[in-house]
This record gives structure tokens, C-alpha cells and sequence, in this order.
């Protein structure tokens, strides 16, 4: 308890400092990170945590990655910026690979974005423009979503985001998105020939990393294909080889008509894209969208090394092998708080039997263990896919410590009948 107390001085200046200057847009600030490398991260007191969020899914390659660290510097002092009057090499190789990657082929293009919520603003006007009428089609006002689905934070992604007390505060909303619940009735019910897309999120990681229904995908491409509406599937935290699958789409083997990403293919680098398939890539003509940093030099080249790298070392593979090992490790903790592991590769939603997601990363940290509470009863885990059993073990030493922490302190709690948690 001495280092808490010695700790004092330094974490207070930091926590005025964040409190007073910056926007309260969120909560405080849980920690002063000074550097990381790997799967390890240091705060400004020099103490190590194991980093098993990756920055939300981002930092695919860990930190300080000699790939990633070699990729900005060359860049850096090459090209930066120049601006979407011109292409870049970078840029082109980027496109190019993306459209590999997720099996856009041919007739595929991209849209670079710096965001996850830029890449999604791209889709929904890429809706917008398949839902307008022309003088071969009707028009399609209505887009399709799902509840509990996280799309982005922009005005436009709020309105794709069917979560109402994130929309409250920010009323009214970009008119036209209806949501449903993840059934295929349900998208039966709703679907129409009115209808300009169907966005999805293939693993909703915000909602406490839920995935869709298995064959849902397969059965919305048909329904969508069917009324001529466009299926797009954000891929922004599962793709880059997150879930085992380059794409979470490709688990289920169909094609959709766009695909957002941005966090895990930077590597920790802002990015973001819009990939199209087929008819939809021709949607977009001169003077209907664009960025000035989207598709920089600069976060290209970076992407390109960092999708090289996870292509080079086998690391979409990895997320596969590692996150079942992962699940296995899990399943054998010996903790009454563990409910059940959701997800899939190396996105996994630890689910709690009490709503005690909040206290238990708080544990974590204490005990030098970086997760993240989905909601009040999943812990999110979105660890580097370069993890292996030396990074598993010291997550399982953790995260059972920090289990049992927690689950102390709920005994105590329950031992007390003034508490509330008494009853839970
Ligand atoms: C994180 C996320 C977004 C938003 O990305 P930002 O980069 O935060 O704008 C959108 N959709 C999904 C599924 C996400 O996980």
C-alpha cells in the first residue's frame, strides 16, 4: 500500500491537469501511459501492465512494433501529405490490398477515411445515393439497422446507432434509419423493395460483444439481394484478422456490397476505409464526398506494413488458434463470477453473473491487467494478435486474481445489509 501512497503526488497533477483541460466528453481518465511495447504497456510511474484491450481492438501488432515504428519513420520523412488532388504510391498499394484482402476483386474501390466513424459516414451516404431515385429506379428512402449496434459517434453514425440514450442528448436525428431486432424474421418483416441498405455489425462490440445469429449474414445477403437494398457490413473491430477471418463476413462465405474498417488496420495509426464491391463501387461520382487527410501517405503506408506484417507472420491464424486457447484458459478459471465467453478469434466478451464489469477493471489495473468493461456485466478483451502462451498465462494469473478481488469484495458486500449488492 506504500506505492499507492508514493504514487499520489504524480497521479494527482495528471488527473487535474486531464480534468481541467479536457473536454468531458467521458469519464476520468483511468491512467497515465507513458510508453508500451508488445503487449505491455508503462505508466508515468514506470509501472507495467499486460494490455489486453490493444487500444480497442487497434493496436493489431502490439506496441512499438519494429514493422509499424520502421513503416511511420520511412514515411515520414519521405511524403506525408499532398492532398486527394493527387495519388500517392502508398495509397494505390493500400487500395489495392484491401480489395485483396477482402475479396473485392476487380470491380471493387476504396474510400479512405481517419476514422471508424468517417468510414461509416462514407456508407451511409453510399446509402443515401443507392437509395435516391433515378430514372431507372424508384427511390429508397428507408435504411435498415440493427438495436443495440454501434456504428460511430458523427451525427450520421448516431443515427445508425441503435442505442436510444446514446441518440437522446442529440435529437433530432438524421431522419430515415429504422432498427431491428437481429433476427432473420425481423429483417424479413422489414425488408422492402423501399429499402436502400441493411447496415450490420458482424460481433456488436460496444453491446458486450454479441455476435449476430449464426447464418444471419448468409440469410441477409439473400434478403437484401432480393429487394435490390445494399448489405454493408461494418468491420471496423473485427476486421484485420481480429476474428480469426480477415473479415468477419468471410466466416460466413458471402459478398457484401461494402465493408467499413478503420482500428485494427492501422496498427495504432488513424485510418479508416470504405471498401465497395460490385454495382455499389460505382455509386460515388465527382463532388459527392471527401476528406483532406483520408488516405494520407503517411496512415497508408503505415496500414500497408501493419496488413503486410499480420499477412507475413500468420497473425490472422493466430487470432484464431489463440483465441480458443483463450476461451479454453477462461472456461477452466475457478471464479463464481464467470458467466460465459462470447466472440470469436481474439474479441471476446467475458460475461459476469453480477453487474461488476466496472469494479473488475478497476482490479485489473490494480493488478497490473489492462481490459475493458463492453457494459456493466462483459469484459471486453481485444488483446495484439501477435499474443502467444507467455502473454495467455500472465492474463489468466491476472485476471483470476483480479476475479477474486472482486468477488471478495461482493462477499463483504453481501455481509452487510445495507448494501444494495446484498441482494444481487
Ligand atoms: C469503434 C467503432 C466505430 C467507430 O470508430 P471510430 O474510429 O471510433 O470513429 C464504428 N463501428 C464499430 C463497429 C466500432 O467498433
Amino acid at each position: 500500500m506504500s506505492g499507492v501512497q508514493e504514487q499520489t503526488t504524480a497521479a494527482t497533477m495528471w488527473q487535474e491537469d486531464a480534468g481541467r483541460d479536457l473536454v468531458r466528453n467521458a469519464g476520468d481518465r483511468m491512467a497515465l501511459f507513458v510508453r508500451g511495447e508488445g503487449s505491455s504497456l508503462w505508466d508515468a510511474d514506470g509501472r507495467r501492465y499486460l494490455d489486453f484491450l490493444g487500444g480497442i481492438a487497434v493496436t493489431s501488432l502490439g506496441h512499438a512494433h519494429p514493422v509499424f515504428v520502421e513503416a511511420v519513420s520511412r514515411q515520414a520523412a519521405t511524403l506525408s501529405h499532398v492532398s486527394n488532388f493527387f495519388a500517392t504510391p502508398p495509397q494505390l498499394a493500400l487500395a489495392a490490398e484491401l480489395k485483396r484482402l477482402s475479396g473485392a476483386a476487380d470491380t471493387g474501390r476504396v474510400y479512405f477515411a481517419n476514422s471508424g466513424a468517417e468510414a461509416n459516414e462514407a456508407a451511409f451516404k453510399l446509402a443515401r445515393l443507392h437509395g435516391a431515385a433515378t430514372d431507372a429506379r424508384a427511390a429508397r428512402p428507408r435504411i435498415l439497422a440493427l438495436k443495440d449496434a454501434f456504428h460511430g459517434r458523427t451525427m450520421g453514425t448516431l443515427a445508425l446507432t441503435g442505442k436510444p440514450y446514446m441518440q437522446a442528448p442529440f435529437l433530432p436525428m438524421v431522419p430515415g434509419v429504422e432498427f431491428l431486432d437481429s433476427t432473420v424474421e425481423a429483417l424479413e418483416a422489414a425488408m422492402d423493395d423501399d429499402v436502400a441498405a441493411l447496415f450490420v455489425e458482424p460481433i456488436k462490440g460496444e453491446a458486450g460483444v454479441v455476435p449476430l445469429p449464426e447464418g444471419y449474414l448468409t440469410a441477409a445477403r439473400e434478403i437484401t439481394a432480393r429487394h435490390g437494398a445494399l448489405l454493408i457490413v461494418d468491420e471496423i473491430q473485427t476486421g484485420a484478422g481480429r476474428t480469426g477471418a480477415w473479415f468477419a463476413f468471410q466466416h460466413e462465405d458471402i459478398v457484401p456490397d461494402a465493408i467499413t474498417v478503420a482500428k485494427g488496420i492501422g496498427g495504432g495509426f488513424p485510418i479508416g476505409a470504405l471498401i465497395t464491391f460490385g454495382a455499389a463501387s460505382d455509386l460515388f461520382y465527382p463532388g459527392t464526398h471527401g476528406s483532406t487527410f483520408g488516405g494520407n501517405p503517411l496512415a497508408t503506408a503505415t496500414s500497408l506494413a501493419v496488413l503486410g506484417e499480420i499477412d507475413r507472420a500468420g497473425l490472422v491464424a493466430n487470432a484464431a488458434v489463440r483465441g480458443e486457447q483463450l476461451r479454453a484458459a477462461i472456461a477452466q478459471i475457478d471464479s463464481a463470477l464467470i458467466e460465459g465467453c462470447r466472440g470469436r478469434g481474439l474479441l471476446l466478451g467475458v460475461a459476469l453473473r453480477h453487474p461488476v464489469a466496472g469494479a473488475l477493471v478497476a482490479a485489473a489495473q490494480q493488478h497490473g491487467l489492462i481490459v475493458n468493461a463492453a457494459n456493466d456485466s462483459t469484459i471486453r478483451i481485444a488483446p495484439a494478435l501477435t499474443i502467444g502462451d507467455v502473454e495467455i498465462d500472465e492474463f489468466i494469473d491476472l485476471f483470476t486474481r483480479s476475479l477474486a478481488t472482486v468477488a471478495d469484495a461482493l462477499v463483504l458486500d453481501a455481509s452487510d445489509p445495507s448494501t444494495p449488492e446484498a441482494s444481487a
